[in-house]
């Protein structure tokens, strides 16, 4: 029996290792992929509930590899977090949409936002702030071009330090997003004092919609919520009409989804959505 422990152990300890060396290996992969120019963006509609206004895009990064492997986010940002990397890679997508942006206010879409996902070790650094407004004006971008989305579990998590730089870049004028809503543990009175534009609702919760009573009874209080709070509600992962159908019936105003839009590169999203 206490040899099995010993051995149980041993192979617990050898898988964490492998995991580890692993994961190592990836952070040099990416560092270096980093410095050859291998990350770019693609860009999701956001639309409004009858499908047919853009509203604004989501930024979402990808990794092509030099063997020409696309490599999904979930599968390098959490490593990419383990390092100070993440922090330039953020600085990067900052830079990125900056640089794009303009070209979709040029192409007739006047107004449209940019929504910029940011992780912990980015987004809580007090510096945030003052540098991304030097970065948007460089550009010549109004900060409220800009919507940063930042998980509820993050912001929550971490509230003594995320609150005073949610406020200051409130302040400036760059709007927030809670993100992946619905998946953390946020009080309803501290829900109340966050500075926020909007909620997104988890994709999970999309799913049993309009099929499951309980995913049915969650959503709809979340759209009470962000009415009742004045804040907007985007629904996350709409794959169907019925789901969009429900989601219109209940005065979900914004939507984001494969039904309504594939995330893209920016010729393609500038191909299909260019105003003459
Ligand atoms: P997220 O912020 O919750 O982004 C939404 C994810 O859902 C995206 O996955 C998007 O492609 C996917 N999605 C959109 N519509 C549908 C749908 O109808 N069905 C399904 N099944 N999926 C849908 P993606 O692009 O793979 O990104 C995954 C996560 O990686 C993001 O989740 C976000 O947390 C993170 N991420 C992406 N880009 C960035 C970035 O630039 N910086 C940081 N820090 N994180 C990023
Ligand atoms: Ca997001
Ligand atoms: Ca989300
Ligand atoms: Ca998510």
């Amino acid at each position: 029996n206490g040899r099995n422990r010993v051995s149980h152990y041993s192979d617990a300890q050898g898988a964490e290792q492998d995991v580890l060396a692993k994961q190592l290996i990836m952070l040099s992969e990416l560092q270096h992929g980093f410095e050859r120019g291998e990350f770019f963006l693609v860009y999701q509609p956001i639309m409004d509930a009858h499908g047919e206004a853009l509203a604004a895009v989501e930024a979402l990064i990808r990794w092509r590899k030099s063997d020409g492997t696309i490599v999904p986010p979930d599968q390098f940002i959490p490593v990419a977090e383990q390092s100070r990397l993440i922090v330039h890679l953020g600085r990067w997508v900052v830079q990125q949409v900056c640089h794009d942006l303009p070209r979709l206010h040029a192409a007739g879409m006047h107004g449209l936002k940019v929504h910029i996902n940011m992780a912990a070790p980015e987004f809580l650094d007090s510096d945030l702030p003052a540098e991304l407004m030097a970065t948007v004006r460089a550009a010549g971008i109004d900060p409220s071009s800009l919507q940063i989305e930042l998980t509820e579990n993050m912001v929550m998590s971490h509230i003594d330090t995320s609150l005073p730089i949610m406020r200051k870049l409130t302040q400036l004028g760059f709007e927030i997003s809670l993100d992946d809503f619905g998946m953390g543990y946020s009080s309803l009175s501290l829900l109340k004092t966050l500075p926020i534009a909007s909620l997104k609702i988890d994709r999970g919760f999309l799913q049993g919609v309009p099929r499951e009573r309980d995913d049915c009874a969650i959503v709809r209080t979340m759209l009470d919520l962000g009415r009742n709070m004045g804040i907007g509600v985007i629904a996350e992962g709409v794959e169907t009409d019925s789901q969009l159908g429900y989601l219109r019936q209940f005065g979900c105003t914004l939507v984001q989804g494969y039904l309504l839009g594939r995330p893209m590169p920016l010729p393609q999203l500038l191909e299909r959505y260019r105003k003459a």
